[in-house]
């Protein structure tokens, strides 16, 4: 069975004071959240430094949202993944949909930024959907290989997560219907030489619906961008049943 992995996007939000304000509430929801699954946090890189201090080992991993393929060089504003695994991260988010339509990602920068992840222990979380309009064009079974195809050329298939996020259903408050997440999860699937990936669903992840999604049966987790702000929220989803 894939690894259950939970992990909360925290984008552009959270200063080191608030981030160790929220981890302090954070972690007296956990006692008794079950060893099934992997709690992830992927906060802005300043956030992590600190994060990373606090935690210790213990059972939150922290995760990264962009590393860049090159070791070290001139790239202003970009971080590399050695620089990542140094302050203890495990995870980083790559492709979000965000990167790839205010930054310029492709299916190429993706890929060479999940191997660079990769050589170096990290493992990427990497993001997939289509647009509302490619929906209504019936294009979504296209864009989705397209991009898996694209992003996982000579990809170790045994370190990485995928998460299927529907572009339209990101911080819109519109989910995709559970039945459908599922299937076009279990269409990913079938692209993968390792049956053990775990594929997340995110997009509008919410404590009313995570029980519904993680039912699923070719669901194992959720990438949570708006509700892993608070931390009683995200801990409810942590927690689903
Ligand atoms: C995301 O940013 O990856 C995301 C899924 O956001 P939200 O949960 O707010 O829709």
């Amino acid at each position: 069975m894939p690894k259950v992995v939970i992990a909360g996007n925290w984008k552009m939000h959270k200063t080191q004071r608030e981030a160790l304000e929220f981890l302090q509430d954070f972690k007296s929801h956990l006692e008794e959240t079950p060893d099934d699954r992997e709690v992830v946090l992927c906060a802005p890189f300043t956030a992590l430094a600190v994060l990373s201090k606090t935690l210790h080992g213990g059972r939150i991993r922290l995760g990264a949202q962009n590393v860049h393929w090159e070791k070290s060089g001139a790239y202003t504003g970009e971080i590399s993944s050695d620089m990542l695994t140094e302050i203890g991260v495990h995870y980083v988010v790559i492709g979000h949909s965000e990167r790839r339509q205010y930054f310029g990602e492709t299916d190429e920068t993706v890929n060479l930024r999940v191997i660079s992840a990769q050589k170096q222990g990290l493992t990427p979380i990497i993001c997939v959907g289509e647009s509302k309009a490619q929906r209504d064009a019936g294009e979504t079974e296209k864009v989705i290989i397209k991009q898996i195809q694209g992003g996982l050329v000579n990809v170790d298939p045994k370190n990485l997560v995928i998460a299927y996020e529907p572009i339209w259903a990101i911080g819109t408050g519109e989910t995709c219907e559970s039945e459908e997440a599922n299937r076009v999860i279990g269409l990913i699937r079938q692209q993968l030489d390792n049956p053990e990936v775990t594929i997340q669903y995110g997009g509008s992840v919410k404590p009313d619906n995570i029980d519904e999604i993680m039912a699923q049966s070719q669901i194992n987790g959720a990438l949570v961008g708006g509700a892993s702000l608070d931390p009683a929220v995200f801990a409810r989803i942590v927690n689903y049943r």
